[in-house]
């Protein structure tokens, strides 16, 4: 079977939750492209390569790195991630992985509206950045954070800025997504909406 869920949205909406516990329950491989962006912008701004050119030697070893997570990974990745080169080195891999048998759910910026414009549901999770601001914040250590809550919430900023006004692949909802704010909703509520989704795709005979 072939079915791909694709799910989109800014940082720290909770697109990395939504996408792990929907590829679990319904036993379908699990793609985090922010990944593979903050993958490249760690390799080519550590080693001083050409961002096209990591992208294109990209490894599973390199996708292993321990410090994709932080922040600066993040803001490497949305600065390489505007490079067209980037974006299309990574394309087929995205593409294969989408329709590997079994099922796929890819979270990122335009997989609903570029890598799968023909996925059977696509999600747009989204937040307020003030709520996503303080998330990410909490998960850093909150008060023993290495940065203020407002310089975190301007980085928050910053990367909205650069990921929704590039333009190539611009971060956008496809016009037949289904917006989740979970600016005020619970993890489980959101995770619930997406399953909803899922199963009426899927249809009665699963
Ligand atoms: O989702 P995550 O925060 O890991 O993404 C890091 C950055 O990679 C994003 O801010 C964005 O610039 C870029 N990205 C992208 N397209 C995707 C996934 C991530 O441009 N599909």
């Amino acid at each position: 079977m072939n079915f791909t869920v694709a799910i989109d949205g800014p940082a720290a909406a909770g697109k990395g939750t939504i996408s792990r516990a929907v590829a679990q329950r319904f036993g379908f491989a699990h793609l985090d492209t922010g990944a593979l962006y903050r993958a490249v912008g760690v390799k080519a701004e550590g080693q001083g390569l050409d961002p096209a050119a990591a992208a294109r030697s990209l490894t599973a070893e390199d996708l292993e790195r321990e410090d994709l997570r932080t922040l600066e990974a993040g803001q490497a990745a949305s600065r390489v991630a505007v490079i067209p080169e980037v974006r299309a080195a990574l394309l087929d891999f995205q593409r294969e992985f989408a329709r590997r048998a079994g099922g796929a759910v890819l979270d990122g910026r335009d997989i609903g509206t570029v890598i799968c414009p023909g996925a059977e549901v696509k999600l747009f999770v989204t937040a307020s950045p003030e709520v996503r601001a303080r998330r990410r914040w909490l998960e850093l250590g909150g008060e023993a954070a290495p940065k203020p809550y407002e310089a975190v919430l301007a980085e928050v900023l910053e990367r909205d800025d650069r990921d929704m006004n590039r333009a190539d692949a611009p971060l956008k909802p496809a016009a037949d997504a289904l917006i989740l704010d979970t600016s005020e909703m619970s993890v489980e509520a959101a995770v619930a909406a997406a399953v909803a989704a899922i199963e009426a795709a899927l249809g009665p005979d699963r």
